[in-house]
């Protein structure tokens, strides 16, 4: 197995799959920065079928950057019309009015200057500089944070903005002298096929080997991408726990839900942190293995948002009575009175 270290075959082997196994898509047979960027602004927040005809449609109307900031502002929009988030389009004309002015309608090529275009944030400044010019720039976003965060096993919350400065450091090392083009958008397909949020296909993953989280075990419950808004807002780490076919559920003492039934939860910033906190209370180990979704409940004065991994005990069964861990079986559940919040839950199993 080679560690991460070793950022050549990391490299090789994402590239080498890339070129194999890269999804064929329109905006990647051309080096043009100005379609390179119409389809990463497109991309945004629209799929990539929805997007092909759109960007097709585009470019034959509006195919270089003079006649897009020349354009009346109607066939623009009419050109976008059905994809939504309209600003896009509009800060597209701002930004190509930019570049007619500032630098004789040529597409500038330091990622630096990129950004100080209209409309283009870090991401897209790192994917047209790297695409089209060759710049080690790594692009951050959903899908490379969650590989990141798998391949190095960091538990670092990818939903806070210092997780993702830290994150473009480690990414424009792991560019560094290879070809950029194609490191980023092997990233971008491992992320969307492979890769992926929910039971990632670690067996057919090209980097498999570089993989720590792959080979701990944690591949499941990364990353950890627990959004904190406001205070009325709880943000808690809820377990399904299990030992054969039974549930570990607890009855709440006291507090707002007082006597009814529900699945163990910490107010906590990860599944490590979750198992220690188990561990701390009842003396019992469990480790959580697969990341099922965010649930969110409602009351009259605050949200609960429930990140729900599913998880195992570790100890066996005869040692749980004398450690006050209740298991029920599925009809025993259905028995139960249970908080709406963790019923919830509870249909997730
Ligand atoms: Fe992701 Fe699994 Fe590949 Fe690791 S081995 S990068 S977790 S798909």
């Amino acid at each position: 197995m080679c560690e991460l270290k070793n950022i050549k075959t990391f490299q090789k082997n994402l590239i080498q799959w890339y070129e194999t196994n890269g999804r064929d898509l329109p905006w990647r047979h051309t080096k043009d920065p100005y379609a390179i960027w119409v389809s990463e602004i497109m991309l945004q927040q629209t799929q990539v079928d929805t997007v092909k005809p759109y960007y097709l449609r585009f470019l034959e109307t509006l195919p270089d950057i003079q006649s897009l900031a020349n354009a009346d502002e109607d066939v623009a929009f009419k050109l976008w019309e059905g994809l939504g988030y309209y600003r896009r389009v509009r800060h597209m004309q701002e930004a190509a009015r930019q570049i007619m002015e500032k630098y004789d309608g040529i597409f500038p090529e330091k990622y630096d200057d990129i950004l100080t275009l209209k409309g283009i944030g870090n991401y897209t400044a790192s994917a047209v500089s790297s695409i089209a010019f060759g710049q080690e720039k790594g692009v951050i976003d959903g899908n490379t944070l969650r590989i990141l965060s798998r391949i190095y096993n960091r538990q670092d919350n990818i939903a806070l903005e210092k997780t993702k400065k830290a994150y473009q450091i480690l990414m424009d090392q792991l560019i560094q002298g290879c070809d950029p083009s194609k490191f980023n958008q092997g990233m971008m397909d491992l992320g969307a096929g492979v890769c992926t949020p929910r039971k990632p296909d670690c067996e057919h993953c090209p980097v498999k080997d570089c993989c720590e989280a792959f080979a701990s075990g944690t591949a499941g419950i990364l990353p950890v991408n627990i959004k904190n808004t406001s205070k009325a807002d709880i943000y808690y780490i809820t377990a399904i726990l299990k030992k054969d076919n039974k549930y570990l559920l607890i009855k709440n003492k006291e507090g707002l839900l007082q006597n009814l039934y529900g699945f163990v939860q910490y107010e906590v910033e990860s599944p490590v942190s979750f198992e220690e906190t188990f561990y701390d209370n009842y003396g019992i180990s469990v480790r959580l293995y697969e990341y099922c979704k965010e649930i969110k409940h409602v009351f009259s004065h605050r949200i609960w948002h429930m990140n729900v991994y599913i998880g195992e005990i570790m100890n066996p069964e005869s040692e749980l009575k004398d450690h006050d861990i209740p298991l029920y079986s599925e009809d025993e559940l259905a028995e139960l009175p249970i908080s709406t919040a963790h019923r919830k839950v509870y249909d997730l199993r």
